[in-house]
């Protein structure tokens, strides 16, 4: 279970899955702190109570692109809070932060689904704040760095470093293997790369700028995180990926749904996974 300790990072892994996730699944989204939750797949909100996550507790979404399976989740969470806060007078507006071409539109409809205009409580207040690859964003715990991707669309890996503990985290997003990566992410506590491709490498110059899990550990292998986790897998390609990935970079894991993990990393005896 996520907690706000303010001594250390937590980090749940909300969804492992790939684009479509299997029953009781969800695609790669993770919640830090139990208040940034970094992409929104398709019911994240609901899988955040599974984990014990309060969807009510989110100052901030990070999408890192507007694929459907990053985003999808942005309609489901704003009705959430608007349905379980509506008696509250003081609703904390949620900040939802991503690719500065597309993260308006993204929010835009997400608002439009929801009918906003004919029912005016079915989405909480939300600020949006378009971020250009390269650019920094300050949270009042968090420091955020950002750099493009790999990918068909707009697309970021963001790095989190928490202000209170030092902690770092860095979530790719999708994308092809992409060598900048190693060194954008160097040294970080956790770095969660996506392997949807499978246990093998896929070709970057390839239209779909996805990963395989030899990509993900290629991009560990320079940047030396203390723990590389392969996410976006298929759930029948995981046990073959993690194989693959660990010959090139051992201190590679793959997580399960509602894992949830304690940084800075103190040693084996007080890990929690
Ligand atoms: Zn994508
Ligand atoms: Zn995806």
């Amino acid at each position: 279970m996520a907690s706000s300790s303010d001594e250390k990072t937590t980090l749940c892994f909300i969804g492992v899955s790939n684009c479509v996730p299997d029953v009781g699944g969800e695609t790669a989204c993770v919640l830090l702190n139990g208040t940034v939750l970094v992409d929104a797949g398709w019911n994240a909100a609901l899988h955040m109570r599974q984990f014990g996550c309060d969807p009510l507790h989110v100052t901030h979404v990070f999408i890192t692109h507007c694929h459907h399976d990053h985003y999808l989740g942005l309609a489901p969470l704003f009705f959430y809070r608007a349905m379980s806060d509506i008696s509250r007078q003081e609703q904390e507006r949620l900040v939802v932060v991503g690719p500065r071409t597309e993260i308006g539109m993204a929010v835009e409809r997400a608002l439009a689904y929801l009918q906003t205009d004919r029912y005016l409580d079915a989405a909480a207040p939300v600020d949006v704040v378009p971020l250009r690859p390269g650019a920094e964003f300050e949270t009042d715990r968090l420091h955020v760095r950002t750099i493009q991707v790999m990918h068909p669309t707009l697309a970021m890996c963001y790095r989190f470093e928490d202000k209170r503990t030092g902690a770092t985290v860095a979530v790719t997003g999708d994308t092809a293997y992409y060598a900048p990566l190693g060194r954008f992410a160097a040294g970080v506590d956790v770095l969660i790369h996506e392997a949807s491709a499978g246990p093998g490498s896929l070709d970057p110059l390839l239209q779909r700028g996805h990963s395989g899990a030899v990509d993900a550990a290629r991009i560990a292998q320079e940047a030396r995180p203390k723990r590389l986790y392969l996410v976006h897998c298929s759930e029948q390609g995981r046990a073959e990926a993690l194989e693959a990935a660990r010959e090139i970079f051992p201190e590679t894991h793959v997580p399960r749904e509602g894992d949830t993990i304690e940084l800075p990393f103190c040693g084996p005896e007080c890990e929690t996974t």
